[in-house]
């Protein structure tokens, strides 16, 4: 499909809509094992989103999320404002470059995405993060380009946050608590797994 001015601008409309629907389900999440702030960070950051809608929207896809991503940064706060705002912004800047998009493109931007949050977050798959949604997320994407891809994301998206509850976090806050932080899902992870929701049911109506 073809990344519109309008495209881009309901792409970012269905992520920001589902962050302010579940703000207060990601806050109590992180009151569980964190500090009560999460839906609160993220509220701010995609309300930060919002108001920049216009500029945003009216460029090319890739520097479109490359902005989403600094606006994050400088808006969430918290430890996910940078991790979630890299993950935007390498994803976007690696396909700024004025290319046709492509499954094999979009898959390599996002592999430069999760080595660079790794690398920021000194974490990895199996700590209770927002890691153990999005890595798996892009493996799936990897193995597929068909269509019907989108559909087995949000359903991995899904599986992938709700195997996080029975994890013992060894990163970010949560990793405070030790043993006691099991039983919980991890909001971050929830966020994430809301994100690719969006994302996905968004391309599938219009695809
Ligand atoms: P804070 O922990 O500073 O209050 P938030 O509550 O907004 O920030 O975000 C917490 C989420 O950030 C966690 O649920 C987790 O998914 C993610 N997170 C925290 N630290 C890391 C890390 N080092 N690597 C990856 N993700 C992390
Ligand atoms: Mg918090």
């Amino acid at each position: 499909m073809e990344f519109d001015e309008r495209a881009t601008r309901e792409l970012v409309e269905a992520i920001t809509q589902t962050v302010f629907e579940h703000a207060d389900e990601l806050t109590d999440l992180d009151r569980a094992i964190g500090d009560a702030d999460h839906g609160i960070n993220m509220d701010r950051g995609f309300k930060a989103v919002v108001k920049n809608i216009d500029a945003i929207s009216s460029k090319p896809l890739g520097p479109a999320l490359a902005e989403i991503g600094k606006v994050l940064i400088f808006n969430v706060g918290g430890a996910s404002g940078p991790l979630f705002g890299k993950l935007f912004a390498t994803v976007g800047q690696q396909l700024s470059d004025g290319d046709a998009l492509s499954h094999q493109r979009i898959v390599a931007a996002c592999d430069e995405a999760l080595r660079v949050v790794k690398t920021l977050g000194k974490s990895d798959v199996g700590q209770k993060t927002m890691l153990d949604v999005v890595v798996p997320v892009v493996d799936e994407l990897r193995a597929d380009s068909d269509r019907s891809v989108l559909r087995r994301l949000q359903e991995r998206a899904q599986t992938a946050a709700q195997a996080t509850v029975p994890m013992i976090a060894i990163r970010g806050r949560a990793s405070f608590l030790g043993e006691r932080s099991r039983g919980h899902m991890d909001p971050g992870a929830r966020s994430s797994q809301l994100i690719v929701d969006a994302i996905c049911g968004y391309l599938e109506r219009r695809l």
